[in-house]
């Protein structure tokens, strides 16, 4: 079955607490595009994430809000996938815990 983005963003959220982090919905009242997610990891970094369907697309508004970001030098990122969450997630959480720690393995 197609994977949905709701299904991709509730999995999105439950990942990022398995590494520590919280994953907040994001809703900017007058400022639509805005990412769905801001991410809070515990090594302090704060990240802004768009979650998709695979083959879902970024609205005008949204792919204004990516590039203000990158011209910000803030950290966003649009996920297309529960294999791309688990990247993503993975890739930070390798940065806060080492590949090999208990918290990871245990949470897999
Ligand atoms: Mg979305």
């Amino acid at each position: 079955m197609a994977e949905l983005e709701r299904d991709i963003e509730r999995y999105f959220v439950a990942r990022v607490a398995q590494i520590g982090g919280r994953a907040y919905k994001f809703v900017s009242p007058s400022n639509r595009g805005v990412s769905d997610r801001v991410v809070c990891l515990p090594t302090g970094i704060t990240a802004f994430v768009e979650l998709k369907r695979p083959g879902g697309k970024l609205s005008p508004l949204q792919r204004q809000f990516a590039a203000q970001m990158a011209a910000l030098h803030q950290e966003y990122k649009c996920l297309w996938s529960k294999q791309e969450v688990d990247s993503w997630v993975d890739s930070w959480g390798a940065e806060i815990h080492g590949y090999d720690s208990p918290l990871l393995l245990r949470n897999r």
